[in-house]
């Protein structure tokens, strides 16, 4: 028998935070990443649009990353993809809609790496690795398991799931095949930790049928929803439960526009003929017979549905009596955005309905049952939780501990830690190089704007700082803006441009809506870029831009 080598498992993210989900399996000296996703910034990553996975550890290895698999399409998982390919450009593995999802980034980012298809069910080999898609249910289609097979044993990746047992689509998680790579033999176990504080099963994306029709049977006037544009199967029931209540269905925000024909193009969204109506023609839609779809579920700036509740909308101009609808869970740190656009349209007379009111939404990950049937149907010899912040990963080592997996095989990961195994059994390694880089500039939507930043660096282009304090009412500009920079110009000749500045964010603000104006965010977000335009365009230069808005 020939010499074996060493199997590392090195998460690059994911691992003590909720997204940047990236894991690498490593072979001697060939790796395959599972996913490259990014994570959304806190608030208190000022001036930072996007986070990234810290990839130095493969930089420094040229040539050892032999491809990458991505589960499923959610931004968690292929949003660093640009930023990755960039600098890593290898082979890359897509089910349908993750590969269309993945080939609208190259574009918007102006790469060429061709994407391989594959779906569920089929098998292949990348480097000494051979890969096996099994298919999962979840809050996306397309979404898989991944069973690995390296000349030490077979390690499964649960990937994003849940066993929901009457999807939408009618197709269940693939259960049976779980079982029998478990009858096979697993060596290594890597499952979803999301939702591992929940008791019981995740209820079923079908059981919001009956709350959708109720919501829609009392609606005297427009029904808005909002959620993921990635969530075919619920924008379907959207669709399916609009066309029932004789409502047509109006397509806000460019994502939700985009994925609409995505998901129609590749069969997974069947709209009846006759009921999409152009935003344009929905003026003359009567409010009852209207449904948006609508993006801006996490009260994103600029997104639709912050727009229409300040309005500051073109074509959709609320009225009372209309209903707005997050089907989506709060992400942990846009609570007061969401708050704050939930009051606008309260403002505007529509009732809000969300997680907190009435279940309008489901989860797409696996609660503590179905984290156990995970365990007992797969059997692994060891155990390492992924996709969870550190309470997460923790109480799921404790339950595969219940679920039998002795407590001395479960390991809980950070990312850049290491485990090895090989004929001797199995160890903590040196922990390598990972963490968060910083991009600015993902807003702008002009690809000579992005910039990388790690930390250290966060100075190199200079900061500049905008105070303005904003009546919180009117939107009326009280004091500001006043500009601060460092690092950015010499201090006598950065007067004159700051001056300057301080016209551009003027500008900026009166051209927002007033009741825009009354929305930190919005206000953050326009100053920014009319701020990261100017500078690029007057010095060629991209300081961190750090608007403070303070409201009175
Ligand atoms: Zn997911
Ligand atoms: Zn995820």
């Amino acid at each position: 028998m020939s010499q074996e080598e060493t199997l590392r498992i090195i998460p690059l993210g994911g691992l003590g935070e909720i997204g940047l989900n990236m894991m690498l399996i490593e072979y001697g000296d060939s790796a395959i990443a599972l996913d490259c996703g990014v994570m959304f910034p806190e608030a208190a990553m000022l001036g930072i649009d996007l986070v990234v996975p810290d990839v130095t550890y493969l930089r420094e290895r040229p040539g050892r990353l032999c491809g990458l698999v991505c589960t499923h399409g959610h931004e968690d998982h292929i949003g660093a993809f640009p930023f990755v390919a960039r600098e890593l450009p290898v082979p890359t593995y897509a089910t349908p809609f993750a590969q269309a999802l993945l080939e609208n980034k190259l574009d918007e980012h102006e790469l060429d790496v061709p994407i391989e298809r594959f779906r569920a069910g089929d098998s292949w080999r990348i480097g000494p690795f051979e890969i096996e898609a099994v298919h999962i249910t979840h809050s996306i289609v397309d979404a898989v398991a991944l069973a690995i097979r390296t000349p030490l044993g077979t390690i499964v990746h649960s990937g994003d799931f849940k066993f929901d047992q009457t999807p939408l689509d009618g197709v269940p998680s693939d259960i049976s095949r779980l079982a029998a790579l478990g009858s096979e033999g697993v060596l290594l176990l890597l499952s979803d930790s999301t939702n591992v504080e929940r008791p019981g099963i995740t209820p079923s994306e079908r059981s919001l049928i009956k709350n959708f029709e109720a919501v829609f049977a009392r609606a005297r006037g427009r029904v808005l929803v909002s959620t993921f544009a990635s969530h075919l199967h619920r924008i379907q029931q959207v669709i399916d439960v609009s066309a029932r209540a004789g409502r047509r269905v109006a397509v806000a925000g460019r994502g939700m526009v985009t994925n609409l024909a995505i998901g129609q193009e590749l069969g997974y969204l069947r709209v009846p003929p006759g009921v999409l109506v152009e935003l344009g023609e929905v003026r003359q839609v009567p409010p009852e017979r209207l449904t948006v779809l609508t993006t801006g579920s996490q009260a994103e700036p600029l997104s639709a549905l912050t727009r229409i509740a300040t309005n500051d909308h073109r074509q959709v101009v609320l009225e009372p009596g209309d209903t707005v609808i997050f089907s989506s869970r709060i992400i942990p740190g846009n609570e007061r955005a969401i708050a704050d656009v939930t009051n606008h349209l309260y403002r505007r007379g529509a009732e809000v309905l969300h997680e907190h009111v009435a279940s309008l939404h489901v989860s797409g990950h696996a609660s503590q049952s179905e984290l156990a049937l995970m365990l007992q149907l797969t059997r692994p010899r060891y155990f390492v939780p992924v996709h969870g912040e550190y309470r997460h990963l923790a109480r799921h080592c404790a339950l595969a501990a219940e679920a039998g997996v002795p407590s001395a095989h479960c390991f809980l990961l950070e990312d850049g830690d290491v485990l090895e195994i090989d004929g001797a059994g199995v160890r903590r390694g040196e922990p390598v190089i990972a963490g968060r880089v910083f991009v600015d500039g993902k807003g702008v939507g002009d690809v000579g704007d992005i910039v990388l930043r790690d930390r250290r660096h966060l100075s190199d282009g200079g900061i500049v700082l905008v105070i303005l304090a904003l009546n919180q009412h009117s939107g009326d500009l009280v004091s500001g803006p006043d500009l601060i920079s460092r690092g950015f110009l010499a201090e006598e000749e950065s007067q004159v441009y700051l001056d300057r500045a301080r016209e551009v964010v003027l500008e900026a603000l009166a051209g927002l809506a007033p009741e825009s104006r009354t929305v930190p965010a919005e206000v953050k977000e326009e100053v920014r870029k009319a701020l990261r335009r100017h500078f690029k365009r007057t010095l060629d230069r991209r300081p961190v831009i750090l608007p403070v808005v303070v409201e009175f």
